[in-house]
């Protein structure tokens, strides 16, 4: 057992962990609504490029940002958008350009999380659907469009769309938007937007075609290099294997048996910690569990004893685990996957610290396919081999399945 490792409790983050996320989006110029916005996502801390990113759109630069998917680029201009709005007005007054259908949606979607306080209304226009449908949710009113550029056109043509009100164009993915041959719609789209705006340009690279577009339609803009991928330390392993829901206890017992190091399993409810905890005290493991509901009196007991190795299992909840800074773990085992890939990558980065090599195991079900990957997206970590469907799994491989 390591018992080099080191625990830091901190109580005033686990009392107020919203309260917490909000002060720390407030802190690069966001209104409170918004801060509260990012928070009730599940927004902890700002990624790198929301730190950048979120401040310079907050006092008025245009901006050409050379990012990644999977670094929070999204929510780093939706948030500071959200407090540029004039929600009593019915014109649109933000565009944003994106090259495909599917990140339409995908962005359209964030707005409506994000500005949920604020009853925002967004509406998202792409080739494929039908115009009468989208004409009807333009004349909602909303007070941002996304779309792509050639349907955007099209709307913009038959009159169905104005954006004489627009203050804020960006343009989403321009390096894709290039190479499919946007070029000439977006120039038409940007003649019908007013020269008085503020404009942000999105790119994962930014080679001579898009640096010469940013020219025509950006204004002295700050050049923000952020956003990489919100990697997991390399030191950690990363597994996942396939594991129906009703096998996860047996898998949990073998795992822990296998591993002679201290363990952090995370589990999805506070009720599932209590009840993986049960099982492997049942089972002769010397396990302690930490969640919102015990008091501090039993947290406490909890982290100085997995502290001082008098337990070598710790069981927890997400919630439970943010105050709390454990060096030296062997294994995260993440018996529920989270539904946030951000919270996947704290729970890993609980372990491989302090030059120690660690391990991350996630067992997955049918269910967490479309998690694992969005997981993928935002640490760049492929999952190999994985078949995702559950019958084809049990017949292939009734033992554990090793996915990376
Ligand atoms: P994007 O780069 O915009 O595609 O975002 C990747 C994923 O990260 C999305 O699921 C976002 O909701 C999520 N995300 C963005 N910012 C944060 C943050 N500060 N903390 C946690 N998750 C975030």
């Amino acid at each position: 057992m390591n018992r080099s490792r080191t625990v830091r409790f901190n109580y005033a983050v686990n009392t107020a962990p919203a309260r917490a996320a909000i002060e720390s989006f407030e802190k690069l110029g966001l209104s409170e609504i918004s801060a509260r916005g990012a928070a009730q996502a599940g927004f902890e801390i700002p990624t790198e490029i929301q730190e950048k990113v979120i401040p310079a759109v907050a006092m008025g630069h245009d901006v050409i940002a050379c990012s990644e998917t999977g670094s929070g680029k999204t929510a780093s201009f939706v948030l500071p958008i959200l407090d540029l709005l004039d929600y009593s007005s019915p014109w649109i007054q933000v565009v944003v350009l994106v090259p495909t259908r599917e990140l339409c949606p995908q962005v359209a979607g964030e707005f409506r999380r994000l500005g949920a306080n604020q009853h925002i209304r967004v509406v998202e226009v792409y080739g494929g659907m039908s115009y009468s449908g989208q004409r009807k949710r333009i004349a909602n009113k909303p007070q941002a469009l996304v779309g792509a550029p050639g349907r955007v056109l099209d709307l913009l043509s038959s009159g169905s769309l104005n954006f004489k009100k627009v203050g804020v164009l960006i343009l989403d993915e321009a390096d894709r938007m290039l190479d499919m041959g946007f070029l000439p719609q977006m120039t038409e789209i940007i003649k019908r937007v007013p020269k008085q705006r503020q404009s942000l340009m999105f790119s994962a690279t930014i080679p001579a075609g898009v640096s010469r577009f940013a020219r025509i339609c950006l204004n002295d803009p700050m050049n923000i290099l952020a956003g990489k991928r919100a990697r997991p330390p390399d030191e950690v392993t990363q597994e996942a294997i396939y594991v129906p829901m009703h096998e996860k206890n047996a898998r949990l017992i073998e795992t822990v048996e296998n591993e002679p190091g201290t363990i952090l399993v995370f589990t999805a409810t506070k009720n599932r910690a209590d009840n993986v905890y049960r099982i492997l005290k049942n089972s002769g493991q010397k396990a302690c569990v930490i969640h919102s509901n015990l008091d501090q009196n039993n947290r406490k007991k909890s982290i100085d004893g997995f502290c001082s190795g008098k337990y070598r299992i710790m069981v927890a909840t997400d919630v439970a685990q943010r105050g709390l800074d454990i060096e030296g773990i062997a294994l995260v085992l993440n018996y529920d996957l989270p539904t946030n890939p951000m919270d996947y990558v704290h729970r890993i980065g609980r372990t491989g610290r302090a030059s120690a090599t660690g391990r991350a195991l996630s067992f997955i079900t049918v269910h967490d396919i479309n998690v694992l990957r969005s997981i993928e997206k935002v640490t760049g970590h492929t999952f190999d081999n994985f078949v995702p469907y559950g019958k084809r799994h049990e017949r292939q491989s009734p033992n554990r399945r090793k996915l990376g």
